[in-house]
């Protein structure tokens, strides 16, 4: 969880939007806290279902656009990973996923181990890396 700093990042947001010219809105804001406030990466279903709690008119469309702008503007990441649904990641840090196959249940993980990745590597100029890490979680393993 990463509570302690939502406030300071809504207001980013906020910020942001302002720069880009873009109206601020209770869903729109609601679409990043629930984003912020969520460790499982949540698909764009989830989030809209989260959102609809707070605000039942929110549009599913709303919250598709609302997840383009915070990708374009650069706050939230969409990863996607074979047989899952886009997902979305309010974490920015570089960290790794442990996925599960079965429930597909994705968490936050640092390896202990870093990889050297060259800057210039075949061809070419790397920013990062993540590593995704495939199988079975706790719960599913249990129910086997
Ligand atoms: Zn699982
Ligand atoms: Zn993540």
């Amino acid at each position: 969880m990463q509570l302690s700093g939502t406030k300071e990042k809504l207001e980013e947001f906020v910020r942001k939007c302002k720069e880009i010219g873009l109206k601020i809105t209770p869903q729109r804001l609601a679409v990043y806290e629930v984003l912020l406030k969520s460790t499982n990466h949540p698909t764009v279903e989830d989030i809209y279902e989260e959102v609809k709690k707070r605000y039942p008119y929110v549009s599913l469309a709303t919250v598709y656009r609302t997840l383009e702008t915070l990708e374009r503007i650069g706050l939230v990441k969409r990863v996607c990973f074979w047989g899952n649904s886009a997902r979305y990641d309010a974490n920015l840090s570089e960290h790794h996923h442990l996925i599960c196959e079965r429930c597909g249940k994705i968490e936050d993980v640092n390896l202990d181990q870093e990889i050297n990745i060259p800057k210039h590597f075949h061809g070419y100029r790397t920013k990062g890396y993540s590593v995704n890490i495939y199988g079975y979680c706790p719960k599913c393993q249990s129910s086997t």
